[in-house]
């Protein structure tokens, strides 16, 4: 299939473009690398430097770029700058996403596969958590994917598009070629494993205090070429939706760090500081309509598994990219 792919040359735009052309898919990345990074996006993959405020711009990418489907992952994606701007969220996540949309039912592209989060939820009534669960998120970020999610509802229903919202949990570890590099790191594994490199002194622990066995926040974390397997599975006729991703396994901040000191055989220093605006104490997922419709079986389930495949990336590239 041909796929128009936003947000290629972020952590998991990049990973997903690379399985598409393993399996045989023909990509083309529109990426204004402001998150992303050109050394990122795949060789074999056609690269478009743009934006999508650029309404114009957008449609014409797609128009001629021939895409017969579009995955979105351009986005803002961090809980904690979306409570301190939100209107960037709202501009970046909706008004421009909006453009896209609009380019992809103009160029009559079948298929819009979208990322969407866990954070679309707030904190949940039952865990683990059923895509039928009220969706009440409790920060911007998840605020603007669901906005996101509620207008491709209706373009489905009104204008035919297919959609299908993917509500990834924690996206972590790395493929051989591509991790994760943000310019600014606040993910969890990342900043550990950052420590264990000597680039950081200390990991921090944002709230000691929630109502969880350890005190600290759980997350089900589950591998990105996982996620990657299940956006080409997504882009079958007939398949339209939401879908959670994750492996249903939570694992504390405290579990993720014992876990980086066993695959780096280092001790990890940590810091207890206060909660972090935004988070829901526990977020996991139950992925079993994942299962069942799209097929979608996850192999790299391990918590040990992930942050091993991210160990070797970071140690690989120290810096990152080099742009
Ligand atoms: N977290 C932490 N220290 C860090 C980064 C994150 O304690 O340096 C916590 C964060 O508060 C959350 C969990 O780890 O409870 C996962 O955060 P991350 O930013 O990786 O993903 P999110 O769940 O926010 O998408």
């Amino acid at each position: 299939m041909n796929v128009f792919v936003t947000g290629g040359a972020g952590y998991i735009g990049s990973i997903c473009v690379e399985e598409l052309l393993n399996a045989g898919h023909e990509v083309t990345v529109f990426d204004n690398l402001s998150e992303g990074h050109r050394s990122a996006v795949d060789g074999r993959a056609r690269f478009i430097e743009g934006h999508l405020a650029d309404r114009e711009g957008v449609a014409r990418a797609v128009r001629e770029s021939g895409a017969e489907a579009v995955m979105h992952f351009a986005a803002n994606a961090l809980v904690g700058e979306s409570m301190e701007k939100p209107e960037k969220y709202f501009r970046n996540n909706v008004a421009d996403g909006l453009n896209l949309i609009d380019a992809a039912r103009e160029a009559g592209v079948k298929k819009f596969v979208f990322s969407s989060t866990c954070a679309t939820y707030g904190p949940p009534n039952r865990v683990p958590i059923t895509e039928d669960e009220p969706q009440k998120p409790i920060n911007p970020y998840g605020e603007s994917k669901l906005m996101f999610e509620r207008i491709l509802g209706w373009y489905h229903r009104v204008h035919g598009l297919e959609y299908v919202a993917l509500r990834y949990f924690n996206a972590a570890g790395a493929s051989e070629r591509f991790g994760e590099h943000h310019r600014i790191e606040t993910h969890l594994i990342p900043n550990v494993l950052a420590v264990a490199l000597g680039r950081k002194p200390h990991v921090e622990i944002y709230g000691t205090d929630y109502p969880t066995p350890d005190g600290t926040c759980i997350r089900d974390y589950i591998h990105v070429i996982d996620l990657a397997q299940a956006h080409i599975l997504a882009l079958a006729p007939g398949k339209c939706g939401a879908f959670n991703l994750g492996n249903g396994n939570g694992y504390s901040v405290r579990e993720v760090i014992r876990a980086c000191e066993e695959v780096t055989g280092k001790s990890l220093p940590a810091v207890e500081r206060p909660r972090r605006p935004g988070d829901p104490p526990r977020l996991v997922a139950d992925a079993s309509k994942a299962r069942r419709e799209l097929g979608w079986e996850p192999r790299l389930t391990s918590l040990r598994d992930i942050v091993a495949s991210a160990w070797e990336w970071h140690r690989r590239h120290p810096d990152g990219y080099p742009d």
